[in-house]
Order: structure tokens, then sequence, then C-alpha cells
């Protein structure tokens, strides 16, 4: 529980108040028997009593989505940033997507099968950098909604024949409420009639600006269908990367949020998480949404079996009971029993929830009320 008054706390030492008020303002503060008083100071005056204060939080892990991490900093390793394409429709997002993920395809996996599980990851100067596939739209507002934030980095991709329209604007608004810098991919370079610069001066209007004008963003002028480009952005994006210090502490059990799922009559819920922290196992129990399950099997976006995903990694996975939603929370815990008990746990806080409340305001709701 949370912090105790003076008085609490003394009939919990078997003390009288005024002897810890006492040793108090020894301590040089002065305290009233209902103010109070902080963990430290209640070791600290156990001490002076001779008696061990052991402090155990009480924490709900069926809300394991509000649980802080409270990682050593020692043991916190740099991972890959994860990124969302997002802009207006027909000015190139899945063109830029399929180009990243074709041009960066290594030798050895050449002519391998790609999966389609939502998110892909490729390697530029042995760097890995995380795309997600699905809507960037949705990573944001359905994901958002559930409070997790799932991208570091959105790249803004904004036809330069076509300059900015409404779905660059709300790209751009679900960035800045994310907090999510924007490198803006100025595309389709390649055709005669591209004014790149007729797109700087739209975006300054929304507050991205390029830094050559003062301002933060980064502007990379690229052509999705050709290739060009390509490889600036990427390294831009490792850049942008660089200056947020992404870190995640890869030693503890495994979590995450969902992509996407679905039910294959022959395989079960296929899921696809994106490990946020921690690391996922094959044969780990795991809670997703109001789900849970045992990994049976991993497989990554190249479509191999894998045992072991770190933090940023997107992976398709075998063995939950049944079909979360895209943008549930998961974690891992100690075994299936535990796993089962908070998946029915929440279950039971979500109807709950459902007779008392109204539907939940997804974050789109609310831009469409202002
Ligand atoms: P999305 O709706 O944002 O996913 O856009 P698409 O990737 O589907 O692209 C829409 C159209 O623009 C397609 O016909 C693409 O071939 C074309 N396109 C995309 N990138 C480029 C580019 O760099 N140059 C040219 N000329 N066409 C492009
Ligand atoms: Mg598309």
């Amino acid at each position: 529980t949370g912090p105790l008054t003076v008085g609490e706390f003394a009939k919990q030492l078997r003390k009288e108040a005024s002897e810890v008020i006492r040793k108090l303002i020894s301590f040089g503060t002065m305290a009233a028997i209902n103010q109070e008083i902080d963990v430290d100071t209640m070791i600290l005056l156990g001490e002076e009593f001779g008696i061990r204060v052991v402090y155990k939080e009480i924490v709900d892990e069926s809300n394991f989505e509000e649980l802080e991490e409270h990682d050593d900093p020692n043991d916190l390793v740099e991972r890959p940033p994860v990124v969302t394409i997002m802009g207006h429709v027909d000015h190139g997002k899945t063109t830029l997507l399929d180009t990243i993920r074709e041009s960066k395809i290594t030798s050895g996996e050449a002519g391998g099968i790609t999966q389609h599980i939502g998110a892909y990851q490729i390697e530029k100067d042995g760097r890995k950098i995380t795309f997600l596939d699905t809507p960037g739209h949705a990573a944001f507002t359905t994901m958002r909604a559930r409070g997790a934030k799932v991208t570091d980095i959105t790249i803004l991709v904004v036809a330069a024949d076509d300059g900015v329209m409404p779905q660059t604007i709300e790209a751009i608004n679900h960035s800045k409420a994310a907090n999510v810098p924007i490198i803006v991919a100025v595309n389709k370079m390649d055709k005669p009639d591209a004014t790149p610069d007729r797109v700087m001066q739209q975006l300054t209007e929304y507050g991205v600006v390029p830094e050559d004008w003062g301002g933060e963003n980064i502007f990379v002028p690229i052509s999705a269908l050709n290739g060009t480009g390509i490889d600036d952005l990427l390294e831009m994006v490792l850049l942008q990367a660089e200056i947020l210090e992404l870190k995640a502490n890869p030693e503890k059990p495994a979590r995450g949020v969902v992509i996407e799922a679905e039910l294959d009559k022959g395989k079960g819920t296929i899921g696809t998480v994106l490990v946020q922290s921690g690391t996922l196992r094959v044969g780990d129990a795991i809670v997703a949404g109001n789900h849970f399950g045992k990994i049976r099997a991993m497989i990554n976006d190249r479509g191999r079996r894998i045992k072991v995903a770190s933090p940023s990694t997107p992976v398709g996975i075998l063995g939950l009971s049944d079909v979360p939603n895209a943008g549930d929370a998961f974690m891992v815990f100690e075994d299936e029993k535990k796993a089962r008990a908070i998946a029915s746990q929440r279950g039971l806080k979500e109807k709950q929830a459902a007779q008392g409340t109204q539907a939940k305001v997804t974050l789109d709701d609310l831009f469409k009320q202002i």
C-alpha cells in the first residue's frame, strides 16, 4: 500500500506515535501524527527502533500495461527503432514499405518467402530497423487508445506532385500527440511535376519544419518507385534513433504489444506481437489482451522458426487460446496457471467496465470532435 501516516506507522511498529515523532525530530523533521511519511523514512525509523521494515508494494498484475518497468540502468541495452510509415492515400506508403523490404533482404535470404506478419525488420550498416506494416493509422489510434506507445519514429510520406492533403495533416496530428518525431519522405521525386519546395512550405504551416529552416524535422527527397534516396532515408532513421537513445532490458520476461491477430483453421490463433522489453521465448506462458496461452512456436518476418525474440523484434506466435485485438498489451508470466488466472481476471474487468461505461473513445473520435 501507499505511504502511511505517522500514527499508522507507529501502530505497525507497536510504538507510541509520540516516540516516532521524537525520532523524526531527531532527524530534523517536524511531523504531526496524521502526516504521511515516505518509505525511506520508514526504513530509517525502523532501524532506529531496531526493527527491520520490509516494504512490499501490492501490485495488480492483471493491469500489467500500467505497471512501470523498474530496470537497473546497467541492464539496459540499445534496441532497434520501431518505425511507422504514414501519409495520404496514394502518396506511396505501400510502395515505400515494399521497396525498403526488398532492397534490404540479405543475399542468403533471397528467394526465401517473406512472411506477412504485419511488421518486418531490416538491417542497414549492421543496425536493425523495425517497420510496422499495419496501416500507420491503426498503429496510433487503437494502440494509443489502449495506452501503448508502439512507434518511435514516423516516416511521413508526402507526394511531391500532390503536396499536403487531409491524411497528411492527420498523420502529423497523431505523431505530435504521441510525441513521436517525424521524418518527411518527399516522394515521387522522379515525376516531372514534382515541387518539393512547395511541400516544405506547406508543411511548415503545420509545425513540420526542415532543419535548414531552423526546424527540427529531417526531410529526404525519395522515389519509392525507383529506389532513389532510400539509403539516405534509412540513414536518417538511424540518426534519429541515435538521438532518441532507445533502450530496453532484454534480461527479463517479455512485454509488448499485439500488432495483429487472426484465427487460422489449422493452426489456431496466429498473432504478431512486437516485443518491447525482455526476451520472448518458445514455451513462455503469455497473456495477450484477455487471452492466455503457451507459445508453441514463433516465426520471424522471413517465415523462419525462431526460439527467442529480443526487444523491438516483431514475431509471429502460435499458441494463444483465442484472438486478441490489435493494440492489446501482452506479458509473460511464470506459468500457464498464472497466465490463465490473469487472463480471466482481465476478461472480468473488461465486462464490468463495459457495463459501466460507453464504448471506448478512440483517438480518432477525439480528433473528429475538434
Ligand atoms: P499508398 O496508398 O500510400 O500506399 O500508395 P501506393 O504505394 O499504393 O502508391 C500509389 C501509386 O503511386 C501507385 O501507382 C504507385 O506505383 C505510385 N508511386 C508510389 N511511389 C512512387 C514514386 O516514387 N514515383 C512514382 N512515379 N510513382 C509512385
Ligand atoms: Mg497502401
